[in-house]
């Protein structure tokens, strides 16, 4: 029997980077995954690889701002699927300038994309993830919601946030069934990375390289997973050695 046989997944940003390989790694270990992303053709082929390769999977399309849309979500992913057992907040943006000259524009947008997504996610996914009698959330926050970095103050606060939050949801479900548990990801080789130097990103890593959204999605369907049955509230940190 497989670690997901049984269960179903919702995967916020599947369709690219670490959600992706996430949505892979949960669907061949048995689960059935649903990718929730703005990007609709990324996403389409992502259910696709997963169709081919013998996993089950679909798409919603869902903007993690949106209370009605993750509203919507969940419905459709229980209408079809008949429960939710997984919820992976994954979805995230980031800035990448001093305080001085971050617009407030700029920090609404991320703090509601990287944060306020994560307790819409949760709070639209309650009852469904209740339900499951065996419920996981997982938070991917970043080592950026540990420590600082001089830049990026949104991204930071949003990140930091994310981890607290993961706690006292964890407290509060503690005795309902549902673990939830956050993900700190150092510097992974994603499109979210942009043109910033990598050479300067594996400078700054410990380990002497970036680490693969594969790696990430190894450790994030562990917390998932049955194997992390006794953790909630915990805060799971692969970066390389960049915080340590
Ligand atoms: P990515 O850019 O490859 O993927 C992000 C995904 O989120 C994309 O598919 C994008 O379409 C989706 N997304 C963005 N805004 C959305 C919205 N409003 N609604 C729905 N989907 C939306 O980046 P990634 O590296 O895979 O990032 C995944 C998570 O990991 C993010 O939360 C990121 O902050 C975190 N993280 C990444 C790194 C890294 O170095 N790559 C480090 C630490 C943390």
């Amino acid at each position: 029997m497989a670690r997901f046989d049984g269960r179903v997944a919702l995967i916020t940003g599947g369709a690219s980077g670490i959600g992706k390989a996430t949505a892979k790694r949960i669907a061949a270990e048995g689960g059935t995954v649903v990718i929730a992303d703005l990007q609709e053709e990324a996403g389409a082929a992502v259910v696709a690889d997963i169709v081919t390769d013998g996993g089950r999977a679909g798409f919603v399309r869902l903007d993690v701002t949106s209370e009605s849309g993750w509203a919507e979500a969940v419905d459709a992913t229980v209408s079809k699927y008949g429960r939710l057992d997984i919820l992976v907040n994954n979805a995230g943006i980031g800035d990448n300038e001093p305080i001085e000259v971050t617009t407030t524009d700029t920090w609404n947008k991320v703090v509601a994309v990287t944060q306020t997504s994560v307790f819409l996610g949760m709070k639209a996914a309650a009852e469904a993830l209740k339900a499951s009698g065996n419920g996981a959330v997982v938070n991917i926050s970043s080592m950026y919601g540990i420590v600082g970095s001089g830049v990026s103050p949104a991204y930071h606060a949003a990140k930091g946030a994310v981890r607290l939050l993961t706690k006292t949801t964890a407290l509060g479900w503690a005795k309902e069934g549902v673990r939830v548990n956050s993900v700190h990801p150092g510097f992974i080789d994603t499109p979210i990375l942009g043109d910033t130097d990598r050479d300067m990103l594996i400078a700054g890593t410990p380990m002497g390289r970036l680490g693969k959204p594969e790696e990430m999605a190894a450790l994030i369907a562990f917390v998932a997973s049955d194997d992390a049955s006794f953790a909630t509230g915990a805060e799971f940190v692969a970066d390389g050695g960049v915080t340590a």
